[in-house]
């Protein structure tokens, strides 16, 4: 059947068609207005979503600007040389174990939230963000889907100066200024996608088109990651998984973003977030 759940004006909410629904009020209470709190629930989201056409919606979606679907995770996960094109445009052999580092909660920003960029040298990175549902430790790869929520799109905004100033690099700093990490627009369950594995990911600026890839370009597939950090972490309910960016950044050619710049960041079964920046 499947959902699609965002946070709208700070409360979780399940969308069908151009309406929404406010999650606490349809579920009668059995959930709050935190999207945490219902993911760890996915058959109840299922339900509550084939309910829908029976409910009253709280609006429509036109010209609704949404939140992070998931605004408080408890960790943010990011992966870095997660493609092979990306690795090659990179000049870099292809990594024996996941890339991993994280990304602070500060920086999360909605679909469209204006980009504050911090310096003249910030990159654009299109990622698949996976959403953790029912949490674990040691969850095998093959039963890492029943842990997925969701699906949705995100943007691992980096500043390279300060990614790559020091030996070792400073990933997580460089990547988490605040708005340096929009999400959305809405958490998307794997069962609507036509192939949750092999999805078109692409990225414009300014309507140029950079990045245009598909995520069965992955070194990790999300199974193998969740698979590998799960070995570690204790995974828990909202959890998010920055998995990695396509070829198409602008540090190769030293093209960075500007101010007034559009950030488009597309993909399959999942929207686009439209993104402008805004030089500080
Ligand atoms: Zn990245």
């Amino acid at each position: 059947m499947g959902f699609r759940l965002a946070t709208i004006a700070g409360r979780a909410a399940l969308l069908s068609g151009n309406h929404y629904y406010d999650l606490e009020r349809v579920s009668n209470g059995r959930f709050s207005h935190h999207t945490r709190h219902a993911l760890a629930h996915t058959n109840d989201l299922h339900t509550l979503a084939a309910m829908l056409d029976q409910a009253t919606p709280d609006g429509t979606l036109d010209g609704i600007t949404f939140d992070p679907p998931v605004p408080d995770p408890t960790k943010v996960f990011a992966i870095g040389l997660n493609y092979r094109a990306h690795a090659h445009e990179a000049n870099l052999a292809i990594p024996s174990l996941p890339m991993v580092f994280t990304k602070f909660q500060n920086c999360l920003a909605g679909s469209t939230a204006v980009i504050e960029l911090g310096s003249d040298t910030v990159d654009w990175e299109v990622e698949l963000v996976v959403v953790i549902g029912k949490g674990g430790r040691h969850i095998p790869a093959a039963d890492a889907w029943s842990h997925v929520a969701g699906l949705t799109i995100g943007q691992d905004v980096s500043d390279r100066v300060v990614q790559f100033a020091l030996t070792p690099p400073q990933f997580s700093f460089g990547k988490s200024n605040d708005t340096y990490g929009p999400i959305g627009p809405a958490i998307v369950s794997p069962d609507l996608l036509p192939d949750p594995n092999n999805l078109a990911i692409s990225c414009q600026i300014n309507g140029h088109t950079w990045q245009n890839g598909r995520t069965n370009d992955f070194i990790f597939s999300i199974p193998e990651l969740i698979a590998y950090l799960s070995a570690a972490c204790t995974l828990t309910p909202g959890d998010l998984i920055f998995t990695g960016t396509p070829a198409g950044i602008g540090m190769p050619s030293k093209t960075y973003l500007k101010d007034g710049d559009e950030i488009i960041s597309t993909i399959e079964g999942l929207g686009s977030m439209v993104n402008r920046c805004h030089r500080v």
